[in-house]
């Protein structure tokens, strides 16, 4: 193609040299200015197939632009050609055969895919033509939609809404339907309603029927849920988020794990490329049909080398292996990771250690109005402003502890006021002496400035005494099914 379109210069016409200087003038552009009378020495470089392709782009273009109206008609309408089939010849392909690849090579063994099914090619009874059957009708509901609108739509009276929705106390479910959901409605010929069928939730249907006596009455039908156990795991190599998502797991279920080992790990600035995780979590079924993910029953967390282990109990909590509570007086970070994940890659390279013994103190850097948390329970020493910390807020943690928050932009608690851990005290700023938003964290024990991501705390509390032997029993379990699953993924790997 390229050699049809250069000949085209090389035909006689009057202005042939001038699409020729042009020509040579883009390809002295790509060559750094050398001569332009070098053009047999230039061959080597318009041969690289990439400047070749520049080359060829730029031709057009200028050709196009400055020397399209010099040429002659029938060179003009050649070039046009020529130019829109190669354009052509280059959009076409690309589209199938991407999406095919892209088919190919993101299918996962044992993954589930939504298919879909086009149910109008499927055979369908013909209706016989007698009304003798009654109707079912599916209506989404709409916004700003009401029972009485709906069953207006489908020609239903005033009088049959009002007896619906009077069938007893769970009729009231009506009240609060939602854009989305289906009513479905079965109507008999004469136009009279039969059955109301209201699915509230993944597993419950609201039922309204006539029974014999000509009365509504109202039930909820509730789906047996099946729970199935699964695993997954993953490596953190820019951010713990896009590894999460990575391994498949929900956004719930990322910030699930980042709260069990909140305790222990910081996973603002703490985390580095290599640390690895492994979650055992329960999915539920109904009919053999996969509903939901739900709860995490085991997880581990590798961090920097050292691994914590946490088994949820049916209290709900969770404890280490051991017997442990995850929980602690603590929390390694006042910060939610999810807002500092951006910095990953720049934190990893930065000297946190250092920094801190030159200041005494971590820096979170965040945008401005971060929301920043209580590490511990306790009560607020001082809520204040001045120009070098800004506005601050100390908190007193029984009788060793004090943690410090600088720079905010709003302070949210007040001086005297107690504080739960997680509680939000106050949002990220660069006032008082900061060069850009960040939250500057300070933790002191018995008056003395300590490194609040490898400082010692105080030892979490064990589980009661009489769940201690029922809780090593699920532990032992858990441990077990955990290391099963690692196997098998090491062996697929
Ligand atoms: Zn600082």
């Amino acid at each position: 193609m390229l050699f049809i379109l250069l000949s085209l210069f090389y035909l006689p016409s009057p202005s042939n040299e001038r699409a020729m200087t042009f020509f040579t003038l883009t390809k002295n552009d790509y060559t750094h200015r050398k001569s332009v009378q070098k053009t047999s020495s230039s061959w080597k470089i318009i041969c690289n197939p990439y400047i070749l392709c520049i080359r060829f782009l730029s031709c057009v273009v200028f050709v196009i632009k400055k020397s399209f109206k010099n040429l002659p008609k029938p060179h003009r309408w050649l070039i046009s050609g020529v130019a829109g089939f190669l354009f052509i010849l280059f959009l076409f392909p690309s589209e199938p055969v991407s999406a095919f690849k892209n088919l190919g090579s993101t299918l996962e063994i044992g993954k589930r895919y939504d298919l879909e099914i086009n149910f109008d090619t499927f055979p369908v009874q013909k209706d016989s033509g007698l009304k003798e059957i009654n109707e079912v009708n599916s209506v989404v509901v709409k916004k700003g939609d009401n029972l009485a609108m709906i069953f207006k739509r489908n020609g239903l009276s005033p009088q049959q809404t009002y007896r619906v929705s009077k069938a007893g106390e769970l009729a009231k479910k009506l009240l609060k339907i939602m854009p989305g959901e289906v009513l479905e409605l079965q109507i008999d010929p004469q136009g009279q309603i039969i059955t109301l069928q209201y699915p509230f939730s993944s597993t419950d249907t609201l039922i309204i029927s006539k029974d014999e006596h000509n009365t509504f009455t109202s039930k909820i039908e509730t789906l047996e849920v099946d729970t199935r156990l699964n695993y997954t795991q993953g490596e953190v190599t820019n951010s713990f988020w896009n590894a999460g998502l990575k391994a498949n797991l929900t956004d719930n279920q990322i910030m699930q794990v980042a709260g069990i080992f909140g305790w222990d790990i910081d996973f603002a600035l703490g985390l580095r490329a290599g640390d690895s995780f492994y979650v055992m979590f329960e999915e539920h079924y109904i009919n053999g049909e996969f509903i939901e993910n739900a709860d995490i029953v085991a997880a581990q967390f590798v961090n920097q080398g050292e691994a914590y282990t946490a088994i949820r109990y049916n209290d709900g909590n969770f404890y280490t292996p051991e017997g442990r509570s995850m929980r602690k007086s603590f929390l390694r970070a006042p910060v939610n990771f999810r807002y500092i994940s951006s910095s990953f890659k720049k934190n990893r390279f930065h000297p946190v250690q250092k920094r801190w013994k030159a200041h005494r103190g971590v820096d979170y850097a965040a945008d401005r109005g971060t929301p920043v948390i209580a590490a511990g329970d306790g009560r607020v020493i001082k809520s204040a402003y001045d120009k070098y910390n800004g506005h601050h807020v100390f908190i007193q943690h029984g009788e060793k502890y004090v943690t410090k928050y600088l720079h905010f932009t709003k302070r949210k608690v007040k001086r005297g006021q107690t504080v739960k851990q997680g509680q939000l005290i106050g949002t990220v700023g660069s006032t008082g002496l900061a060069s850009g938003p960040h939250l500057h964290y300070e933790f002191l024990v018995d008056g003395v400035h300590r490194n609040p991501r490898t400082v010692n705390l105080p030892k979490a509390e064990s589980i009661a005494k009489k769940e201690k032997t029922k809780f090593i029993d699920i532990a032992t379990v858990r441990l077990q099914q955990l290391n099963n699953n690692k196997r098998i993924m090491l062996a697929m790997n």
